[in-house]
């Protein structure tokens, strides 16, 4: 249980630091007129949802198993990872894409 515990302050720490982040950068983006901060605040609002999904996934992974789930959701972090290599390769083909004109 304590487990579970440091994991909620974890995660509800990083997610709010990254929030807060993200609404800095925001701000002073559209105050500066930079292109940067506000990309850098997209990326910093994609690790945001990141964290969140974490979080889901490490909370699914706790849960009790049923008679219909007899496993349980234990793969949840997996899947997770998963999604998060799947959104950075979607990253990293759109920047390809920008970079080279083809
Ligand atoms: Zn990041």
């Amino acid at each position: 249980m304590t487990e579970r515990i440091q994991y909620n302050k974890a995660f509800t720490v990083g997610i709010a630091l990254n929030i807060i982040y993200v609404i800095v950068e925001v701000f002073y983006g559209l105050h500066i007129n930079s292109m940067a901060l506000i990309a850098d605040a997209g990326h910093n609002f994609s690790d945001v949802l990141g964290l969140v999904l974490a979080w889901v996934s490490a909370y699914l992974a706790k849960t009790a198993t049923t008679k219909i789930r007899t496993y349980g959701f234990r793969k949840s972090t997996i899947l997770a990872a998963l999604l998060l290599q799947l959104k950075l390769l979607g990253k990293f083909q759109h920047l390809y894409q920008q970079q080279v004109q083809l």
